[in-house]
């Protein structure tokens, strides 16, 4: 109790006194000291508030710290704010050794902190480190984007080259047939018409033997491209085999098969195949053709049309002959409109 009323003694000499109560000295004392009470006082509420709601903050305990001597120096101004009319020393004294103590523990933790305080990276430079992070990535999306349509690309190529026979550029006879097997389905679910035609080479033995395998490899390259060209883009060309090659219709009767095979055997037989040597030479083609009945499969279709072009072969070559038995030389064809 004694202490507390020691503490709490105001009765010691004003010191005011000692400012000899001069309106200019106690307006800088008292507004000096007012000025910094406040701001020493609101600084750490900052601080706090800064601690709370930066989680990732480092070194939040000497921020802290700061508050409390930033506090306490505050609280020093205050109190000899009122001891320009009052006397209260023991207390400035409390609140001046308290100041020290929190003071100088702050120095030392921040002097302990200062080695990694300094490798702290600035704004500045986090900011710069940043852009070339954007950079960086942005080059690497880059090249991931071009990697990926090179990949495509090739995949494309690959995907190309595993269904095409190399030869004639239409398609290998696995992936014309595995093409019929769908086509036949789809249409036999929605009820829509297909048709597969055969087409042959004719004694395309003789131009083998007489102008050489090379000529003969010319002619099949140049009659593959004629039926690419000639043939609509839902249709699908195989090299079935040797110099026969199978096309499947889809959605197309066959009348219109017929017609359209019609038109493919004139088209071939009045091209010109010029040979490497300069020669111009002429082939002629048979087809048979066969449209699918409910029912049938891929390799039942495709016989059907094999029996048809062996019709056409027997009955003189150069025609087209459907599995429904009629046939059509090729000089009397017309065109399918596409
Ligand atoms: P047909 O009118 O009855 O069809 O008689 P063809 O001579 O055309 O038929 P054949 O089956 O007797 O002969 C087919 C020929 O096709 C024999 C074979 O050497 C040739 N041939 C098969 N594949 C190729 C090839 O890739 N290149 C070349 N140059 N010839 C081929
Ligand atoms: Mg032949
Ligand atoms: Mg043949």
């Amino acid at each position: 109790m004694e202490l507390l009323q020691r503490v709490l003694d105001g009765s010691l000499m004003p010191h005011g006194h000692c400012l000899l109560w001069r309106w200019d000295l106690l307006f800088l004392h008292v507004g000096g000291d007012t000025l910094t009470t406040l701001a020493y006082f609101a600084i750490p509420a900052i601080l706090i508030k800064l601690v709370r709601k930066r989680e990732d903050l480092a070194f939040d305990r000497v921020f802290l710290m700061f508050a409390a001597f930033i506090f306490l120096c505050g609280l020093t101004h205050l109190i000899s704010l009122i001891n320009i009319w009052h006397g209260y020393y023991f207390i400035e004294g409390l609140a001046k050794i308290s100041t020290g103590v929190v003071s100088a523990l702050t120095a030392i933790v921040a002097w302990r902190l200062l080695p990694i305080a300094i490798t702290i990276p600035s704004r500045a430079r986090l900011v710069a480190a940043n852009e070339e992070l954007r950079v960086a990535r942005e080059d690497i999306l880059e090249a991931n984007i071009r990697l990926e349509e090179k990949v495509k690309e090739r995949t494309a190529q690959l995907e190309a080259l595993a269904v095409a026979d190399p030869l004639t550029g239409t398609y290998r006879r696995s992936y014309a047939l595995d093409t019929l097997r769908e086509e036949l389905k789809r249409a036999q679910r929605y009820d829509m018409p297909l048709t597969v035609a055969m087409i042959d080479i004719d004694d395309f033995k003789t131009v083998n033997d007489t102008h050489g395998h090379l000529a003969g490899d010319d002619v099949l390259r140049g009659v593959g491209a004629l039926l690419n060209a000639l043939s609509r883009d839902s249709d699908t060309i195989g090299r079935f085999g040797g110099e026969e090659f199978i096309i499947v219709m889809p959605e197309c009767d066959e009348t219109q098969g017929l017609l359209a095979v019609e038109r493919f055997i004139t088209t071939l037989g009045e091209h010109d195949f010029t040979l490497a040597s300069g020669e111009v030479l002429h082939v002629t083609c048979s087809a048979g053709t066969a449209q699918a009945d409910r029912g049938v499969t891929e390799a039942e279709l495709v016989g059907l049309a094999d029996k048809a072009l062996y019709k056409a072969k027997k009955d003189g070559k150069n025609r087209v002959a459907s599995s429904d038995g009629r046939l059509s030389g090729a000089a009397d064809s017309s065109g399918r409109s596409d």
